[in-house]
């Protein structure tokens, strides 16, 4: 008895000798192979890959002279323009100000843009605060020019009015700073940029850019590979802006913030508000470091197995498409897929007198079961009992009859001449495939299928018991019918496949009845309910 612990299943293979699927079924392979090494070679697939850990800082150079209004020319070097940031991976250059000298703690009247239009004190309140203004209100309202009059507020007098920066940039010459950037992995490196070239390949024009300020991301990414024979560890810049440039989109475009430089004039405390737009660049380092690793190349290798895969899809698909020769690719197809039936009814097999094989065809209520569909194809296998049987008996002489020829008009789809016609479609099924002469005409046929001496002998042999044939009137005709049928198909079937139903064709099954017939000439036909696997007759 066979138990599941102690069997191994494997795959059946077809082999097919043709010189054409043996050359792309090679040719396929290289290809795959050839593609999985390429790949394997520009993405480093044999690597094991870390992530880079670096420390950034970043100096900006340069000197610039602006003209500020009230100042005249004034030369700002990097303690003026450029300030460290919060976060050590960005730098900030100062590009445009506006200053609005000599500022006093005192009252005055708000600006229109940040403050309160207003005609009587009553439109104005009392220590109150709101989000635009630049100070706490003092409940008054005073002229701020000749035809407007603001809400008073106590503030640092007099407030900044512009709001829209200078055009051009008054430090629009930053273009020429150059910025050193450290970036320490494992070996430092550096690198000298020119402002305007980085703001430039991140698509911008500085000049523009330096008017309202902005972000810039400067990106490194190294990408090393630190492997013996060809060690290499070199960073990739790349640049590009960071907020939005689109100055009518956003509510504060740009990149802006306030200082103020104090200082005590008459004992009174002064100071310079300077409103400063400039350009920040945040310094963004990624990449990776990849090293031989034995264990990276097996999975890689294992990973890419599937691949092969396609091969064998395609050339399935190629042989069984009309690509390819359809007969050779029908062969093919019968021979690489075995069918098996769980045992259901109208399966069936055919023989034909023309070809050495036995088709097994599923039974069709609607199709005639000469054209029907072949599921699988079986060699034929003998019965060795039926064989000696027969050759003992081919051995007696006996007198040749003459054969009766049938006054039926010829079929379609008839090779033989003398099938009739039928109203079930499964029992219209020629004893061949191409035309010729019928197997029910051959004197084989009569000598083992219709021989009544023969029949009855094989009955008695079966059932030894049974009353002798010449005590009694004989066996009944639908018994010699019968066994006539089981001999046609020991004879041209052997050992039928499995599961299936020997259908006989209709010229045989024809002969068979003109031999032995029913008393009244009614035959309940091949149907589904007699066409079981176990049952090999028919009525
Ligand atoms: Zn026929
Ligand atoms: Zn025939």
């Amino acid at each position: 008895m066979a138990c599941a612990l102690c069997t191994y299943e494997t795959n059946k293979l077809v082999r097919i000798h043709s010189v054409r699927l043996g050359s792309l079924k090679w040719s396929l392979n290289a290809t795959i192979l050839l593609g999985i090494c390429l790949v394997m070679l520009w993405n480093r697939k044999y690597q094991h890959f870390d992530q880079v850990v670096s420390s950034v800082t970043a100096k900006v150079k340069g000197v610039a002279l602006m003209h500020l209004p009230g100042q005249g020319g004034v030369v700002w070097d990097v303690a003026d323009y450029s300030r460290p940031s919060q976060d050590k991976k960005s730098f900030l250059v100062v590009t445009n100000v506006i200053v609005t000298n000599k500022q006093k703690q005192g009252r005055c009247p708000e600006p229109p843009v940040s403050g309160r239009l207003c005609r009587h004190d009553n439109d104005c309140d009392t220590s109150t605060w709101s989000q635009h203004s630049n100070g706490i209100q003092t409940g008054l309202c005073v002229k701020f020019d000749a035809l407007t009059r603001t809400c008073e507020v106590t503030a640092w007098c007099p407030i900044e009015t512009k709001t829209r920066p200078p055009r051009p940039a008054v430090l629009a010459s930053a273009e020429n700073f150059t910025v050193l950037i450290k970036n320490n992995i494992r070996f430092p490196a550096f690198n000298f940029i020119r402002l305007g070239d980085v703001v430039r390949q991140a698509g911008q024009n500085f000049s523009q850019m330096a008017v309202e300020g902005g972000v810039i991301g400067i990106q490194i990414k190294w990408d090393c590979n630190l492997d013996l024979l060809t060690r290499r560890c070199l960073p990739r810049y790349s640049f590009r802006r960071l907020d939005e440039n689109e100055s009518n989109k956003t509510l504060y475009p740009g990149f802006n913030f306030r200082f103020a430089k104090y200082n005590m004039v008459d004992g009174v405390e002064e100071r310079t508000l300077y409103k400063a737009f400039g350009i920040r660049f945040d310094i963004l380092v990624f990449g990776q470091a990849g090293k031989f690793s034995i264990i990276q190349l097996v999975v890689y290798i294992g990973s890419t197995l599937s691949y092969y895969a396609l091969t064998t899809v395609l050339m399935d698909w190629l042989i069984q498409t009309s690509c390819y020769s359809a007969d050779v690719g029908q062969n093919y197809g019968e021979k690489k897929v075995e069918s098996v039936e769980d045992g259901k009814k109208g399966v069936l097999s055919v023989s034909y007198v023309d070809q050495d094989h036995i088709r097994v065809v599923k039974m069709s209520l609607k199709r005639r079961l000469q054209d029907a569909n072949t599921v699988a194809v079986e060699t034929r296998r003998e019965d060795a009992g039926h064989v000696t049987m027969a050759v003992s008996v081919l051995q007696a002489q006996v007198d040749p009859r003459p054969v009766l020829k049938p006054d039926t008009e010829r079929q379609s789809w008839c090779g033989c001449g003398r099938c009739t016609a039928s109203a079930l479609p499964q029992e219209e099924l020629c004893c061949r495939r191409s035309e010729g002469p019928c197997i029910s005409s051959s004197a084989l046929f009569e000598r083992l299928v219709l021989h009544r001496p023969l029949l009855e002998a094989l009955l008695l042999y079966r059932d030894p018991l049974s009353p002798a044939p010449a005590a009694t009137s004989g066996h009944s005709t639908a018994t010699l019918r019968h066994c006539a049928y089981q001999q046609y198909v020991a004879w041209r079937f052997g050992v039928p496949p499995a599961a299936t139903c020997p259908a006989i064709p209709r010229c045989c099954v024809g002969r068979i009845r003109e031999e032995f017939p029913s008393p009244d000439g009614r035959y309940s036909g091949f149907t589904l309910a007699n066409a079981t696997p176990a049952i090999t007759t028919q009525d």
